[in-house]
């Protein structure tokens, strides 16, 4: 599938990119700044696309089978921000997938983005904007997959992880297991019109997405 990653200069995006150019999948890298394409292609993206998910993003769909969102306006921008590129920014690329006829939408979610109230109160705000943008992933006709994943860290991956569509547990998981597991997501039919919690763990990838 050629995999449009919205998202591709961040830290999953970065380890996806390295991760599909091993495999059958060709990654298509969504960056905001041209600078950023020689990075992308030192990594191993097929391409490189400019565009902003503030603004109009058609174009970077063009013949893509799949997208991979992996973007946020991240902790040092302030509040408007996180609506316009974690809800605003995410709403509108499902749409334009949808426009575009490209089924397939894995999105990048957090762990209790359906309970936003449940977490620590600074994390409202994120999680509410996640949660919007999820229940507009939910309502399209698109073949999606919500990847929750609780607190990232830097650490190398492991590729060991639990995952279900419920944790009711604290802990963590490295950005390099991320990608590995939504690498794998894109080739698991299984896991079309659901939603799963992720941390580290004790089980395989490839296996604990079959018994999802
Ligand atoms: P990251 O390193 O901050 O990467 C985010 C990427 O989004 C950056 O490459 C950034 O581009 C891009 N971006 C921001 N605004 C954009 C825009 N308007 N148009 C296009 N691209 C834009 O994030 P990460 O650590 O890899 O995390 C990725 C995902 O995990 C996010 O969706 C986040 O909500 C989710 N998540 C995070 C946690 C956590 O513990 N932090 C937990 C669960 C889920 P530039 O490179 O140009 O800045």
């Amino acid at each position: 599938m050629r995999v449009l990653i919205a998202g591709a200069n961040g830290k999953i995006g970065q380890h996806l990119v390295r991760q599909m150019a091993g495999s059958q999948h060709s990654a298509r890298a969504m960056v905001r700044n041209p600078e950023q394409a020689k990075t992308m292609e030192e990594l191993g993206a097929a391409e490189t696309v400019v565009a902003d998910l503030e603004q109009d993003c058609s174009h970077a769909l063009k013949d893509c089978d799949a997208v991979v969102f992996t973007a946020g306006s991240g902790p040092h921008t302030g509040p408007d921000k996180t609506i316009d590129v974690d809800q605003n920014g995410a709403i509108r690329l499902i749409d334009a997938a949808e426009a575009a006829g490209v089924k397939r939408f894995l999105m990048v979610s957090s762990m209790r983005a359906d309970a936003p109230g449940k977490a620590p109160e600074k994390l409202h705000h994120y999680l509410r904007a996640k949660q919007k943008a999820d229940e507009h992933l939910r309502a399209s006709s698109l073949d999606f997959t919500l990847v929750r994943p609780g607190p990232l860290t830097n650490d190398p991956g492991t590729g060991r992880v639990e995952l279900r569509p419920r944790l009711d547990r604290t802990g963590s998981i490295p950005r390099e297991d991320v990608a590995a597991v939504l690498l794998a997501t894109l080739d698991a039919d299984n896991t079309v019109h659901q939603t799963f919690d992720l941390l580290s763990g004790d089980d395989g990838i490839a296996e604990s997405l079959v018994s999802l």
